[in-house]
């Protein structure tokens, strides 16, 4: 799909216009030095997912990005349901995006000024399939001594669209990605959980995007009294667990079937569980994860 092409409307520097019409130069500053700062929120039934939740990391990455930026996250929801009702979005994706002006070409920003969008479209899930399997990248996640990688910002997926870019497509579906130390991090768009001895391990957050949909996960499991273990883990501990699991916005959660050539069963109680709980959450449709500890 050619995304300037997209049809309906788009809000754009403080109006609702077409989306064919919003339009930015190449000389863009964001474009140039990567600092746009974004998010994924999915929508079920007409009502966005955890929105809440999403807007609020949205503000947090823009201060960390050093983006001027101020409206509120009533005004950001307030936004979002009317591009949902004015583009008839019955199960989609909503791309709300912060980022600068035209007015640097070099990495001093004072004179650039904040443009803020927000698309929405159509959509269904990441991947097509039940399973799905993983490569290694050699492309390292950054960690947060390096680099905000608490924001969910443009600059932060370079090693993710390398990766991609480079898997074989025959044999993979995705890749996995390890941090500075060969710890296990996360795939290139999704955090990642295994399952051994029916406790649930996921990396700390030290070098990946704390996925909104990583922690309602994590919330299911501390309501359903599953044992979650966050810590740092080379390869050979997820390597050796029974099942691996994806989560993410787009993704859900996504089982996977193989890292390299060793296989994961995909059929497991406490898989079924996580999966059965997270639909049931999806039906209530919430607002926030704090909700998940109440329904
Ligand atoms: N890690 C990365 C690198 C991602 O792009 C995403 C998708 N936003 C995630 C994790 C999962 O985050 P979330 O559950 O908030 O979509």
């Amino acid at each position: 799909m050619d995304f300037s092409k997209l049809k309906g409307h788009i809000y754009f520097q403080d109006k609702f216009i077409k989306s064919v019409d919003a339009k930015i130069h190449v000389l863009n500053h964001s474009l140039h030095f990567a600092t746009s700062v974004f998010e994924g929120i999915a929508v079920y039934n007409k009502i966005p997912f955890l929105s809440e939740d999403h807007f609020k990391r949205l503000i947090n990455s823009s201060k960390l990005l050093k983006l001027k930026f101020n409206l509120s996250i009533r005004r950001l929801e307030k936004i979002s349901e009317i591009l949902i009702r004015k583009n008839k979005i019955i199960n989609g994706y909503i791309r709300p995006i912060i980022f600068r002006s035209s007015n640097s070409m070099s990495p001093e920003t004072r004179d650039c000024y904040t443009i803020f969008a927000m698309a929405s479209w159509e959509w269904g899930k990441l991947f097509k399939k039940r399973s799905i399997s993983l490569d290694i990248s050699k492309w390292p996640k950054l960690s947060n001594k390096e680099f905000p990688i608490e924001a969910k910002s443009s600059g932060s997926y370079q090693a993710s669209v390398i990766s991609k870019a480079e898997l074989n497509r025959k044999k993979y579906d995705d890749c996995l990605m390890l941090d500075l130390k060969k710890n296990v991090a996360e795939s290139t768009a999704c955090n990642v959980f295994w399952v051994k001895n029916k406790k649930i391990f996921t990396p700390k957050t030290h070098s990946i995007l704390n996925g909104i949909t990583r922690q309602a996960v994590i919330e299911i499991c501390r309501k359903k009294k599953i044992k979650v273990v966050e810590g740092d883990f080379k390869l050979d501990t997820i390597m050796g667990s029974d099942h691996v699991f994806l989560t993410g916005t787009a993704a859900e959660l996504q089982l996977v079937n193989k890292i390299k050539s060793k296989k994961f069963s995909i059929e497991s109680s406490i898989l079924n569980e996580l999966i059965f709980e997270f639909q049931n959450i999806k039906k209530l449709n919430l607002k926030n994860l704090k909700s998940i500890s109440k329904s």
